[in-house]
């Protein structure tokens, strides 16, 4: 079978040596006579998936046992709820920045649960740029909440400043795929389809310390010390889901951060030099610092050209690229599984559209 060059903003694309395994598993799991799918979720053989994943997440992002790493469903949205749910004190305000869309989703969902302060916003300009970091923080919010790379828009924060409150990250769409110090988050998650497997997961990592913080009463299923206190098997877990995202974790343990990173400022890099000399499409972000090294977003200077990139591009196998209904043009997802050879396809392709003459 010939696969496609795949761009999707996820689910998302995922190493064949992962897809690999994964298809072993559905058949037979590690001498169990079970396929994965079978595999229950309270068995010796997943307590040792969920052990593997919690330590290779917690040796890959540099931390340590103050830290909690569970599995949960419901994806990015409903970190959106439990958030909230779990730590903001009745009567209490939580900050809110606001660099797209969803970041916005995120500070409407607090919203059900208490106050939710927009802190800064970019929306003015549909978050083409990043909005300024707050000046300051009051000391009395509950917890700033942020989103690192801004899916629909290509933008992402380089640089994090101190907060003086628990600093909380939505990291859905970045997360593995540079250097980075995780130890100034109190809380982040990220859904798996983008970095870390497939859809139906979320990685949460908590610092233990905010457990405590946790005054509301919640059904288990909404509280965050439930998760941690079953290990992830509070109920039926989405067991496939986690082992594929434990899959994922070895595959990005053996290639390691840094190259990892190196991979995708190259792949970042080559098209965002095409988009900034090219006469036929046009970069969404344009400010250098605020650009994203995981989804870059253009537009067509012509209606032609956006009809071309399209039919060229179903042509030569390469799917997934185009943008969100919101910025419209096209969206390029180089998550960690995308290879600089995939990118240099599109831009063969890009490039056969800028010699054509309309
Ligand atoms: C994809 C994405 C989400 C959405 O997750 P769902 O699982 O669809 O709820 C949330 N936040 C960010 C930054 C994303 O990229």
């Amino acid at each position: 079978m010939k696969r496609q060059i795949n761009f999707n903003a996820g689910p998302a694309a995922l190493p064949r040596e992962v897809l690999q395994q994964a298809a072993q598993s559905v058949i037979e799991y590690a001498g169990t006579g079970l396929s994965i799918l079978e595999l229950p979720h309270r068995s010796r053989e997943f307590k040792e998936i969920i052990e593997e994943s919690k330590a290779l997440v917690k040796d890959i992002c540099g931390i340590g046992d103050d830290y909690e790493v569970i599995w949960l469903q419901g994806g990015g949205r409903m970190q959106f709820c439990m958030v909230p749910m779990n730590f903001m004190s009745p009567g209490a305000s939580a900050g809110y920045i606001d660099s797209g869309k969803w970041a916005a989703d995120a500070a409407k969902y607090a919203g059900f649960y208490g106050k939710a302060l927009v802190l800064e916003s970019s929306k003015q300009t549909n978050y083409n740029k990043l909005p300024d970091w707050p000046s300051a923080i009051h000391p009395a919010l509950s917890y700033v909440h942020f989103t690192t790379n801004n899916t629909i828009y290509g933008t992402q924060w380089k640089s994090v400043p101190a907060t003086g409150v628990p600093l909380i990250a939505d990291m859905s769409s970045d997360i593995f795929s540079r250097r980075h110090d995780y130890s100034k988050y109190s809380l982040f998650y990220a859904v798996a389809q983008k970095n870390i497997g497939a859809a139906g997961n979320t990685m949460v990592v908590i610092r233990k310390d905010m457990l405590a913080r946790i005054k509301n009463t919640l059904p288990p299923m909404l509280d965050y010390r439930a998760h941690v206190k079953e290990n992830s098997i509070l109920n039926t877990s989405n067991v496939f889901g986690i082992y594929v995202s434990l899959l994922m974790l070895r595959w990005t343990k053996s290639q390691g951060i840094y190259t990892i990173e190196r991979n995708n400022i190259e792949k970042a890099k080559l098209l965002y030099e095409t988009l900034d000399i090219s006469t036929r499409f046009k970069a969404y972000v344009s400010e250098p610092e605020h650009r994203s090294i995981m989804n870059v977003c253009f537009t067509a200077i012509s209606p032609e050209a956006e009809k071309d990139l399209l039919s060229l591009c179903a042509e030569n196998g390469i799917t997934g690229i185009k943008g969100h209904r919101s910025v419209g043009g096209f969206r390029v997802s180089l998550y960690n599984a995308v290879t600089l050879k995939d990118v240099e396809q599109l831009v063969w392709v890009m490039k056969e559209i800028e010699a054509k003459s309309y």
